[in-house]
């Protein structure tokens, strides 16, 4: 099961650094040079579409269900065309190859069912699906290869309606948000695959077989580019859908999610579980803040609290925007008692800190924070109503302290 885990990495190439997301600057002057953050945005979208090495785990299981939906669909095309395709064979091709060419058909439909198979039983498991893709675009490149290197070489002119197979493939990726890496890595294997047939017809190296090459080449640019696209979209609209975009942490659908996702894990695991503790926190008299400098320093207290509220927790814990300014920390692997030290650490981190004004003048801010221990058996929305049943104490009690419900 997916820890949840903050986001660490970069997954929107609209404001891509997460560290920059999580802490905006918004005393920065406006006229920022706008071409060089317009460059810097989109190598750093690069970087992020062309591997999945700076994407976190969390947008990685996103990534991997749209990537599952993707592969069933056309998995299933693939599966309907391939009995239709034989009956095209059984009017191109010669009768003496029908035997190599069915038997093929047959191979590649079980295949093709296999891998179906494998992405529907897949849900989360980003691996399997990634594999999944992988074999999808593989079984008919391997199909086409077995059946030029089975048909005897005088025959293989004789095989209508297989060249296009390369081409068909290399269109196909565009259809997936793979990587760049991954699309690169596949786009090469079809080139060979154009460059073995080739060998084999005799069109290697004449004009007919340099045409067919830098045809599938040109297809491959242009899949490389709907791959980039497609994926910069996806952690655009990932990022829009989960994110706060005032302090950059997960919104309360991610933490709910987090949650839901987590539990489920627990209850799999049963008596080895680890204990997680649920952390509700609410800035107090934050009206006040607002009401003395003004709303636009309110929002630079909430982006800076979500900044000292994060470096006190690990990559593994999930920090979210509750609601305007109340807060969340899903403590994971974390007992009542080291949950309550966090909270005392956070609660006393904020009250020392020197969160400023836009004179840099120091603006006191406190919090008080409720602890749950996240039961094993409940409801996530039931962890956080006993969490914010031990903030409201914490506040009749004065404010600024911590305190538990169990
Ligand atoms: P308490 O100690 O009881 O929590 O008092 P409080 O003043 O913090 O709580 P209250 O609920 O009375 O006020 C919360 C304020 O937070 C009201 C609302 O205008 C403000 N707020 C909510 N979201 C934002 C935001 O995104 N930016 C700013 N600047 N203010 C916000
Ligand atoms: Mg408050
Ligand atoms: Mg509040």
């Amino acid at each position: 099961m997916p820890t949840p885990r903050r986001q660490r990495s970069t997954d929107d190439n609209a404001a891509s650094d997460t560290a920059q997301r999580r802490h905006p600057a918004p005393s920065q002057p406006f006229a920022t040079l706008r071409t060089c953050g317009e460059l810097r945005t989109s190598l750093t979208s690069l970087r992020d579409t062309f591997s999945n090495r700076h994407h976190s785990l969390d947008f990685a299981y996103s990534h991997a269900h749209y990537l599952r939906n993707r592969v069933l669909a056309v998995g299933l095309l693939f599966l309907l065309l391939t009995p239709l395709w034989a009956l095209v064979d059984i009017v191109m091709l010669p009768r003496d190859l029908w035997g190599i060419t069915l038997s093929g058909r047959g191979l590649l439909l079980a295949g093709l069912a296999g891998v179906l198979l494998l992405a529907r039983q897949s849900r989360e498991r980003i691996g399997r699906i990634r594999v999944s893709a992988g074999l999808l675009l593989a079984l008919p490149a391997t199909f086409y290869a077995l059946v030029l290197g089975i048909v005897p070489d005088g025959d293989v002119a004789r095989l209508a309606g297989y060249a296009f197979i390369p081409f068909l493939l290399v269109a196909a990726l565009s259809v997936f948000p793979f990587t760049l890496v991954e699309s690169l890595a596949a786009g090469v294997a079809l080139l060979w695959l154009l460059a073995f047939a080739q060998r084999v017809d005799g069109s290697w190296l004449t004009p007919a077989g340099l045409e067919g090459l830098w045809l599938l080449a040109s297809l491959l640019a242009v899949s490389l580019a709907a791959n980039h696209f497609q994926l910069s979209l996806l952690m655009r609209v990932y990022r829009q859908a989960t994110h706060d975009p005032l302090t950059g942490l997960f919104n309360r659908g991610a933490l709910t999610l987090h949650l839901e996702k987590l539990q489920a894990w627990r209850r799999q695991q049963g008596e080895t579980a680890p204990a997680c503790s649920v952390l509700m926190m609410d800035i107090d008299h934050f009206k006040r803040i607002n009401d003395t400098h003004g709303h636009s320093v309110g929002d630079l207290v909430l982006a800076e609290f979500a900044r000292v509220v994060s470096d006190q927790t690990r990559a593994e814990d999930c920090v979210a925007r509750y609601g305007g300014e109340e807060f969340v920390v899903l403590l994971v692997d974390a007992d009542v008692a080291r949950g309550s030290r966090v909270a005392e650490r956070i609660r006393s981190t904020v009250e020392a800190h020197h969160f400023p004004d836009h004179d840099h003048q120091r603006v006191p801010v406190t919090t008080s924070i409720g602890v749950a221990r996240l039961g094993e058996r409940e409801t996530p929305q039931q962890a956080l109503e006993r969490a914010d049943a031990a903030l409201y104490r914490a506040k009749a009690q004065g404010r600024n302290r911590v305190t538990h419900a169990d």
